[in-house]
């Protein structure tokens, strides 16, 4: 009890609140930078760029971080700035870190908002997601839900919050099987969702192709603030592009070139994209599991 109490004093947090720290980028865009940090064992939940946008009729949320705790704190972080309602939880993709903080939601009964192919890709993914949970951000790790939307959107679709419009685009399989983007049409902010990484090594869990097509539709978006998947927040969404367009078409032309020259896919692993290696961090693990993923793609071109 004494070291426990000892504890306290020392780390207040574990008793009382600990909100996540925000930014405000434009009027009532509220960004929270998640660290650089691999998703591995007790990668601690929180490692992508989560927020909410506060209209006059209520609050939509933009991705929940990767455990319910993180969940929580992003909710408490949104009740020190306003008490409006909780309309709209939106996951821009399927993927742990970005998603597995839902249920920290699921008391406000806000709609949860995904692209059309989520539910399948959360069904698809439940079992492997729960199992690795508890690895993933350990304790935390209770309470954990995929909650699948309740408005699932084919193409594209508006969310009114009052004075603002989210409008949302279901792009096809790029980053992931089910991206969608988000665009708040009062303050020129969007969100990409992992379409865009900043600083950190793309990761791919989809198409390539279809991912540089995608780069292009985006690029035509008049956006004055810019929020990647992971990364900070820019205001040059062109350049942005241009680096992830870059580390792509390097890492598809050398794997495809180390195919045609008959290389193995563990030959290829440390030579594919190696002039992109200085430019990106984790690096080394990301563009890894890239190869792997995309080595047996391209394998029967
Ligand atoms: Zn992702």
């Amino acid at each position: 009890m004494k070291k426990l109490l000892i504890l306290l004093a020392l780390f207040p947090a574990l008793a009382l609140s600990d909100p996540l720290k925000f930014e405000q980028i434009a009027t009532g865009v509220y960004v929270h930078h998640g660290e650089h940090k691999d998703l591995n064992a007790s990668y601690g939940g929180d490692i992508c760029n989560i927020g909410f946008v506060i209209g006059k009729k209520g609050i939509a949320v933009i991705d929940t971080g990767g455990s319910p705790k993180v969940g929580a704190r992003l909710r408490e972080a949104i009740r020190e700035v306003s008490r409006l309602p909780i309309l709209y939880v939106i996951n821009t993709h399927v993927h742990p870190d970005h998603s597995l903080g839902n249920a920290a939601f699921k008391q406000d009964k806000p709609v949860f908002v995904g692209h059309g192919k989520l539910a399948e890709a959360m069904a698809l993914r439940r079992e492997a997601y729960l199992r690795n949970q508890i690895e993933w951000v350990g304790a935390d790790a209770a309470g954990t839900e995929l909650i699948p939307p309740s408005l699932a959107v084919a193409a594209t679709h508006d969310l009114d919050l009052g004075g603002r419009t989210l409008r949302l685009t279901a792009h096809p399989v790029a980053h992931s099987p089910a991206d969608l983007s988000v665009f708040d049409t009062a303050s020129n902010t969007l969100w990409t969702g992992d379409l865009l990484f900043i600083e950190r090594t793309p990761s791919i869990d989809g198409n390539i192709p279809n991912w540089l097509e995608v780069i292009e539709q985006l690029r035509t978006t008049s956006a004055a603030h810019v929020i990647p998947g992971h990364g900070s927040s820019t205001t040059r969404l062109g350049a942005a592009l241009d680096d992830e367009k870059r580390y792509l078409e390097t890492l598809l032309a050398d794997v495809r070139n180390a195919i045609k020259q008959g290389q193995s896919m563990e030959q290829t692993i440390p030579t594919a994209a190696r002039s992109e290696q200085g430019k990106w961090l984790l690096f080394d693990a990301v563009n890894r599991r890239n190869v792997a993923l995309l080595y047996p793609q391209l394998e029967w071109e």
